[in-house]
C-alpha cells in the first residue's frame, strides 16, 4: 500500500525562478555564465554539470525541486521533506522521472525531456535537477519523446513556468504526534474528534500554525519522486483542481495526497514492478496499467459492432471436462478468442446458458473501471501471481479444432472483427451503446460475489493477453477491443 502526493507549482518559495536555462557554449559552461550559474547552483553542481554530455539539439535546464523542511518549512500542501530525506532520495528523480506536461506520465513517448542529473545542494538545502529538454525533433526521436516547444519559448523569454512534481510514499508521519499513515484514512485527528493528536490531527488541520511556531504537516521519510510536469493547460483537470482548491483554501489547506486523488494522479507502471519479478507477472501488471488507461479514454467506435450479441453466438461447450481447463484456455487463446462475459461465466461455473446469462447481467455492472480498480488495489501482485486463468503450454488437437470452429464468431483478430462488423452492417444492427464509466464503490448494496466474478473476468483477460502479447503483432487493437468488450451490454 502506498500514497501518491502532488507537489503543486510554487508550493515553496525559493525567491528565484524555479526553472532556468543554462547557457552552455560549445566549450561548456564558461566565463560570466559560469559565475552566474555557480551563484545559483553552487560550485559542486557546476562541476557535476561538466561531466554531463548534452547534444546540440537538447536544451539544459536547471530546476529547483524540493527545499528541506528544516530550511523552508513544509510546502503549501502540508508536506515536508527533511534534510536527511532529501539527501538520501533525490536521485529517485533521475531514476524514475521524466519531464512531462500536466502529469501525463504513463507513456514516456509523451515526455518532453530527461532528468540527466539530480543533486542535494547542501548549503541551500535544496534538491536540484538538471533536465535536458528536447529542443528539436531529432532529440525527441532519440530520447523517445516530444519537442518541448512551449517550455523553450517561455524559458527563452525568461518567463516563469509552473512546475509540479509527484512522489509515491509507503507512509507519512504526523509532525506533531508521530502517527504513521499509509492512506489519508489513517491520518490522525483531534482528541475532541475521538483521536489522540494534540495538534488537531492531519485529517482536518493540515497546515495549522502551532503555538510553538511550527506548522502541523506530514513528514515524508521515504519518497520516490517519479514525475516533474510543466502545468500549462489552464483547462486541464490538475490545473483546475489546484485553482479551485486554492480558492477554497480559507478553511485550511488541501493535502498533497488529497490533491493527488482529486487530480486522478497515477504513477508509471514500472514503479509497481519490483525488480526480479517473474516476466509473466511483470507483463500482467503492465497490461493492467495499459487497460486502465484505455478505460479512461474509451470512446464509441464501430468495433463495438463486432461484439454485438447479434453477431456473437454463444460459445459451444468444450468437448472435454473441467480437468482440462488450462488446455481449454490455451486452445481459445491460440485463436485469440476473448470470451464474452456470459461465456466466461458459463465456462467457470459450469451452469446452464440461462443461469450464466442471468449472472452475467448482474456482474456486468461491475466491469466499467475494473482495471483502474485493479491497479489501485493492494494485492495486484498477489492476484497475478496466482492467476487461475493461465493457459496451459499446449492443448490437444480436438480442443484446437473446437476453438478454430468458433474463431469467426468470437476471435478478436482483425480479420474476424472486420467480418463481424460487415455482418452487423448487413443485418442493420445498431451500434451498441457503451456502459457509462460508473464508480460502483459509491453505490449502496454492492454485491460481493458479483464483484468477485468481475475481478476474475478481468484476471482471465490479463492471462489471455499475457499469453498472446509476445506473439501478437496487433496488440494495441486487441487491448482496445478487450476493454471495449467490457462496456457492451
Ligand atoms: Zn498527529
Amino acid at each position: 500500500m502506498s500514497m501518491l502526493k502532488l507537489i503543486t507549482p510554487h508550493a515553496q518559495d525559493f525567491s528565484e525562478p524555479v526553472a532556468q536555462l543554462i547557457k552552455l557554449s560549445s566549450r561548456g559552461l564558461i566565463g560570466f555564465d559560469r559565475q552566474q550559474f555557480v551563484k545559483r547552483a553552487g560550485a559542486e553542481f557546476a562541476h557535476l554539470l561538466d561531466s554531463v554530455k548534452f547534444a546540440a539539439d537538447e536544451i539544459p535546464v536547471h530546476l529547483l525541486a524540493i527545499g528541506s523542511t528544516e530550511f523552508y518549512g513544509a510546502n503549501r500542501n502540508g508536506d515536508g521533506f527533511s534534510d536527511r530525506t532529501c539527501e538520501r532520495t533525490h536521485d529517485t528523480f533521475r531514476k524514475h522521472a521524466r519531464f512531462y506536461r500536466d502529469h501525463a506520465n504513463k507513456n514516456p513517448a509523451k515526455s518532453y525531456g530527461l532528468v540527466k542529473l539530480s543533486a542535494w545542494h547542501t548549503p541551500m538545502h535544496r534538491i536540484e535537477l538538471l533536465v535536458a529538454l528536447n529542443a528539436a525533433q531529432s532529440a525527441a526521436d532519440r530520447n523517445g519523446g516530444l519537442v518541448a516547444d512551449r517550455e523553450m519559448e517561455k524559458l527563452s523569454k525568461q518567463q516563469e513556468i509552473g512546475v509540479s512534481m509527484a512522489c509515491r510514499i509507503p507512509f507519512d508521519v504526523c509532525s506533531h504526534c508521530g502517527n504513521k499513515s499509509r492512506t489519508r484514512a489513517e491520518y490522525c485527528s483531534a482528541i475532541e474528534d475521538g483521536g489522540h493528536c494534540k495538534a488537531g490531527g492531519l485529517k482536518r488541520h493540515m497546515g495549522r500554525l502551532l503555538s510553538d511556531g511550527s506548522v502541523l504537516h506530514a513528514d515524508n521519510p521515504d519518497p520516490t519522486f517519479f514525475d516533474i510536469s510543466h502545468v500549462w493547460r489552464p483547462a486541464d483537470r490538475i490545473a483546475y483542481v489546484m485553482g479551485e482548491l486554492q480558492k477554497a483554501a480559507s478553511h485550511g489547506i488541501t493535502s498533497g495526497a488529497e490533491l493527488a486523488e482529486l487530480a486522478g494522479l497515477t504513477m508509471p507502471y514500472t514503479l509497481s514492478i519490483r525488480p526480479g519479478l517473474p516476466a509473466d507477472m511483470a507483463n500482467q501488471i503492465k497490461l493492467a496499467y495499459q487497460l486502465a488507461e484505455l478505460e479512461n479514454q474509451l470512446a464509441p467506435t464501430n468495433y463495438a459492432l463486432a461484439f454485438s450479441s447479434e453477431v456473437q453466438p454463444n460459445l459451444n461447450q468444450p468437448p472435454v471436462g473441467q480437468e482440462k481447463f488450462a488446455q481449454i484456455l490455451r486452445a481459445l487463446a491460440d485463436e485469440e478468442i476473448s470470451l464474452p462475459l456470459r461465456d466466461f461465466v458459463r465456462l467457470v461455473t459450469n451452469t446452464s446458458e440461462k443461469q450464466a446469462n442471468e449472472v452475467a447481467a448482474t456482474v456486468q455492472a461491475y466491469l466499467p473501471g475494473i482495471y483502474s480498480r485493479l491497479i489501485a488495489s493492494e494485492d495486484l501482485e498477489e492476484k497475478v501471481a496466482h492467476n487461475p486463468y493461465k493457459p496451459a503450454g499446449s492443448a490437444t488437437p480436438v480442443l484446437h479444432l473446437w476453438a478454430v470452429k468458433q474463431a469467426a464468431d468470437l476471435s478478436v483478430k482483425r480479420a474476424h472483427l472486420y467480418n463481424r462488423m460487415q455482418l452487423a452492417a448487413v443485418r442493420q444492427v445498431a451500434l451498441p451503446t457503451l456502459l457509462p464509466p460508473a464508480s460502483i464503490e459509491k453505490q449502496a448494496g454492492v454485491s460481493v460475489p458479483a464483484l468477485n466474478m468481475a475481478t476474475h473476468y478481468a484476471l482471465y483477460k490479463l492471462a489471455f493477453l499475457d499469453s498472446i502479447s509476445q506473439i501478437s503483432n496487433d496488440l494495441p487493437l486487441t487491448l482496445t477491443c478487450t476493454v471495449l468488450q467490457n462496456y457492451i451490454r
